[in-house]
């Protein structure tokens, strides 16, 4: 097993991020996903996690698959919601147990179900108690415009760096615009902070998605819907597709050169845009096993 605080420390890590499956379709998705993506040889891979009492299970049964039956490095999302802190010690030490080295500790989307309780307020006491239980390398969530829910960036921030104190990196929401990250990259400088924090990277492959992706995150902004508009009208749903990736493809570059740590892709279990952006990198070991969905 590998812990991501190590990779971090040998150099750059490129990782795959996931969600489990709900349906046998979702399921086959997935599998034909992991089949595609396997072969870039990704430093690790996360798997979310929603808190509800159907979906948590979901997660470990899938970072503990990962883990027995193939080569990948996984890391499970964990959320305070929808938790009481027994039931999410118990989740620590369960994933322990099952051999699970990595933990991404957030404080979570609120769920559906109306009686959650919630005893961590917030992800850096979700940190405190996997440090407590020990073993785990720990990651937790960066919004470089600010969290949504903040009443300001400097407050934002400053709970950033408190909880990047105590874990190992972070991974930040994705975004669109490289200043923003470089923003919050000095941000914690200035506050005497250095551990790695890996970008999240969203190709935006449709017009259909960009309404989504402010839903999900991060809003898209105008020039980038305007540069996705002019490849549609030019030549319909491939250019855009194409743009899309040219267009993330530049952002993963800037980053890489502006000395970002690695790259994070969000996946939606979905291989190809990562697999041409990886491929346009020249990050790819040997694209020629891999298929082509
Ligand atoms: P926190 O760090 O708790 O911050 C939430 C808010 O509280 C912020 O406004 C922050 O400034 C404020 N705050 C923090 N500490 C304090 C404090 N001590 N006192 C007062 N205010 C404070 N969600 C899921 O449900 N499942 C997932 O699997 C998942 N994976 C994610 C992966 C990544 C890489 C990212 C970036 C997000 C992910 N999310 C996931 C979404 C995340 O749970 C939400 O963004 C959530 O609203 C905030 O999570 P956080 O860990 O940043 O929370």
């Amino acid at each position: 097993m590998t812990r991501i605080s190590d990779l971090l420390a040998a150099g750059p890590t490129y990782s795959f991020e996931f969600f489990p499956p709900k349906s046998d379709r979702e399921l086959l998705v997935l599998s034909r996903t992991l089949l595609e993506l396997q072969p870039l040889g990704p430093s690790f891979v996360s798997v979310t996690y929603r808190g509800g009492a159907e979906s948590r299970q979901r997660t470990q049964d899938l970072v503990t698959g990962m883990l027995h039956t193939s080569a990948l490095a996984p890391m499970a999302h964990l959320v305070c919601v929808a938790h009481t802190r027994l039931e999410l010690a118990e989740i620590l030490v369960s994933l322990r147990k099952a051999g699970i080295e990595n933990v991404l500790a957030l404080g979570g989307d609120p769920t559906d179900d109306a009686r959650a309780p919630r005893e961590l307020a917030h992800a850096v006491e979700l940190v405190e108690l996997a440090r407590a239980i020990g073993g785990f390398a720990i990651g937790v969530a960066a919004h470089p415009a600010g969290h949504p829910a903040s009443p300001d960036l400097v407050s934002d921030r400053d709970h950033l760096a408190e909880k990047l104190t105590r874990a190992d990196f972070a991974i930040t929401q994705f975004f669109f615009e490289l200043d923003e990250y470089l923003g919050l990259v000095a941000d914690m400088a200035g506050r005497g902070i250095d551990k790695p924090v890996l970008p999240g990277i969203m190709p935006v492959t449709s017009m259909r998605s960009i309404p989504r992706m402010a839903e999900m995150g991060a809003a898209v902004p105008e020039w980038m819907t305007s540069a996705l508009a002019e490849a549609d009208a030019a030549g319909g749903s491939d250019a855009v597709r194409r743009r899309g990736v040219e267009l993330a493809t530049e952002l993963c570059r800037a980053l890489l050169a502006a000395g970002a740590p690695g790259l994070h892709f969000y996946t939606l279990n979905q291989s190809r845009a990562t697999r041409d952006i990886y491929l346009s990198l020249g990050l790819a070991p040997d694209l020629s096993r891999a298929g082509t969905g």
